[in-house]
Formats: structure tokens, sequence, C-alpha cells
């Protein structure tokens, strides 16, 4: 497998998903259509599939107009987003559980409520990598828009029992100021502390700044570092409003 970030919008990521073998490509998340065909274009691959992890716009987007450039992309996404007709061109609707293969590439699907009720990460296990849409971001989580605490940390409490090594693929660049954050919430950390150094020299350099690991959230990310649901509440409402 291979994974190229594809910038969309202001701040979101798109992946093309590659397999090295056949050449032929998923695209996770396509806020817009256009740098998703240059990207295509640009790889030599062939896309085959969109991959959604949540019915925002910002997300699925570039649906429409890459439908309309290639009418016989497998569109998959949650059962819940195809019951509120919600995912243009939708023509596979998946839950928890579910396998989604791509030539040689097997992604399990998490659902994981409370960011939106059809909100999903898209697994690759033996690729050791996860695209968490707006669920799990660096240092962040998204805003529980759908979904209560306890949902939305249930939620994430499994992304974090995944491998440590696993590679975290999310949906927007919001990680210098998820750290900064972080360590309002926990100071004194060394591993927040490294995460910001690394973050802000990648920045410097014009770097996008995902992928992060499994290992390196569980060490710095203050929503996957609350006790219960309860604290992980507070900590979604203090970061609505924090500076
Ligand atoms: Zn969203
Ligand atoms: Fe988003």
């Amino acid at each position: 497998m291979r994974v190229v970030t594809v910038p969309c919008l202001k701040d979101n990521f798109a992946y093309l998903v590659v397999d090295e073998h056949t050449h032929r490509a998923a695209i996770v998340d396509p806020g817009e259509a256009q740098p998703v065909l240059d990207a295509v274009a640009r790889e030599g691959v062939t896309l085959a599939a969109i991959w959604a992890t949540h019915h925002h716009a910002d997300h699925v987007g570039g649906n429409k107009d890459l439908l309309a450039a290639l009418p016989d992309l497998e569109v998959i996404g949650h059962t819940h987003d195809r019951d509120h007709e919600r995912i243009h061109g939708l023509t596979r609707a998946v839950a928890d559980g579910d396998e989604v293969t791509l030539d040689g590439l097997r992604a399990t699907i998490i659902h994981n409520p409370g960011h939106t009720l059809g909100a999903i990460s898209w697994w690759l296990p033996a690729e050791a990598a996860v695209f968490t849409g707006d669920t799990l971001f660096a240092a962040g989580c998204g805003r529980m828009f759908e979904g209560d605490a306890p949902m939305m940390h249930a939620a994430l409490q499994r992304l974090a029992a995944l491998p440590p090594e696993t590679q975290v693929y999310f949906g927007h660049e919001y990680t210098e100021a998820n750290l900064k954050f972080a360590a309002h919430t926990e100071p004194g950390s060394d591993a927040i502390a490294q995460a910001i150094a690394r973050a802000s020299a990648q920045r410097a350099r014009g770097e996008a700044t995902s992928p992060s690991t499994i290992g390196i959230e569980r060490a710095t990310n203050p929503f996957l570092r609350a006790a219960d649901a309860a604290e992980f509440g507070e900590r979604r409402t203090a970061k609505n409003t924090f500076k």
C-alpha cells in the first residue's frame, strides 16, 4: 500500500490509497474533485472507489464531480448515511466489522459515532493504517455534532486500542492548535512538548503533520487520555472556546 496525501479545500486531507501491485486506488474523503483527479494523473493510478468517513460536505463534496468524470466508481459509506441519503452516489453501505477490499488491500470498518452518527474509520490491519476522518485528529477529535460524550468517548477508546504502531490518517490539519490545548490540559508533558516541536518543524517546511500513530495519540491526545466519559465531555466543551 502507498498513501498519497491530497490537500483539499482550506485544511482538509483526502488520501489516495494505492495498491502498488495493481496500481488501482481508493480515495478517502474527497472534499473536492480536482485535486484528486490531479493526484490520480500524477501518480499514474486508476481510481476505483470513494471511501467516505462521514457525510459532511468537506469530506464528500467531490463525489459528484468525481462520478461525472469516472462513472464506475464504487462509493462506500455507513448505513446511517445511506438511510439519510446524505452521501452522493453511494453504491454500497457498510456497518461495524464489515470488510472492504480493493485488490490486495483489506479494510475493516470501525463504526465510531459521535462527530456524526454514521461516522466510520477505515482500518487496514495488514498495512498498520487507519483513516479516521473527523473522529480522531492528531492531538484532537471532532466536535460532537450528532452524538454525546459517552458515545464519542467509547468510539475514541476503540481507536486507542488499535496497535500502537498504526498510522493515523486524519481529516484536518488542526494539529498545532490541538497541541496548544493538549499542553494547556497537561502542562509539563514531555510527549506533548516533543509533538509540538515535530509539528512546528513540519509546518515550517510546508509539510502536513499527517500521519500520526496510535502510540503518539495515546501519549499526547487529551481526548484519548480523558479518564472517563465525563472528563472527555468536559475537555470537549473546554476546547470549543479555547484560544
Ligand atoms: Zn465532519
Ligand atoms: Fe471535516
